[in-house]
């Protein structure tokens, strides 16, 4: 489908972009790369009437050491996410799950604020950013907040983020050494996840998140209390599917997707050496 006919403005600084919010409220949405929000419009489940493109906002695609974080700039491309040494060496999580995002193309498109923003269950990037207890620098025209992943998704496709706020930067706390695995059950490799699941040592405890299996991303809070009770990793999975509302579509049931949630969950607490 053709999406409604909109005016598009090309940002060439994060202040001009934050002027745009500030002028156009919740008519306006800021265009990164593209990969989430086009094919929404095309489907005019979106119909912001003013586009504003930051995706030529070079400044803020970095990656840099924040001393005890990794901070990653909003426009930072999934692909430069899925090289970076420093990623790969504090956050292999979030490297991993960045490379199991789509294929190549999207991968060189789609930025990090911009798959946090869309707040999609089914992403992957939501899930990381929950295990591995990040948070997203948030700035309006006039002011600047940081917002704990945790209370970052607090809708289906919906975030904190007010109409008039740009994601700027993610960070992400070093877990140097620490285990991790990153789970993705799909039919073909570049497919979004039908379940999966993000797991990360912290502290000598887990934090595990899981992909499609609520409305929201969504924390294994009951596999994750198990553990610290002493569970051993097997009786810990078995609770993965426990307050969650999975929905069931094409590719799954929720009866197939609970039982995947604690296949994967059993697997990546494996892989990650916990319990
Ligand atoms: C074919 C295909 C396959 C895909 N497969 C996967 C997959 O397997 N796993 C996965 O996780 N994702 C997948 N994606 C999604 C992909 O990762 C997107 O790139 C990502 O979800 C959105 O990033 P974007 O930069 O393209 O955002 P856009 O589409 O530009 O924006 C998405 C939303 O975020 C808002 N936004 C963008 N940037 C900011 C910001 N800095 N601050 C505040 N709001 C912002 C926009 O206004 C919009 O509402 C796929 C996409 C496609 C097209």
């Amino acid at each position: 489908m053709i999406p409604v006919a909109f005016d598009y403005q090309r940002a060439d600084s994060a202040e001009a972009a934050l002027a745009a919010l500030a002028e156009h409220g919740d008519e306006a949405k800021l265009l990164a790369g593209g990969h989430s929000l086009l094919p929404m419009m095309k489907l005019r489940l979106a119909y912001p009437t003013v586009l504003v493109d930051i995706g030529r906002l070079n400044d803020l695609s970095y990656v840099r050491d924040g001393g005890d974080h990794v901070a990653i700039g909003a426009l930072t491309r999934h692909r430069d996410i899925e090289i970076d040494p420093m990623i790969a060496e504090h956050a292999p999580l979030l490297a991993r799950a960045t490379a199991n995002v789509g294929d190549p193309q999207v991968r060189h498109r789609g930025t990090l604020g911009g798959s946090l923003a869309h707040a999609d269950a089914a992403a992957d990037h939501p899930s990381a950013l929950l295990a591995l207890g990040g948070s997203v620098v948030v700035r309006s025209a006039d002011a600047e907040r940081v917002i704990d992943a945790g209370d970052l998704f607090t809708g289906f496709l919906e975030s904190a983020l007010e109409p008039t706020e740009m994601i700027t930067e993610i960070r992400i706390p070093k877990h140097t050494g620490a285990g991790w695995s990153f789970q993705k059950f799909n039919r073909r490799a570049q497919d979004w996840a039908i379940v999966g699941v993000s797991a990360q040592q912290v502290n000598g405890h887990a934090q595990v998140a899981l992909v499609n299996m609520h409305p929201t991303p969504v924390r294994a809070t009951a596999v994750e209390e198990a553990l610290a009770n002493g569970a051993s990793a097997a009786d810990a999975a078995a609770l993965a599917a426990e307050g969650m509302e999975p929905s069931s579509d094409l590719n799954a049931s929720v009866e197939y997707r609970q039982h995947l949630a604690r296949v994967l969950v059993g697997r990546a607490l494996t892989d990650a050496g916990i319990a």
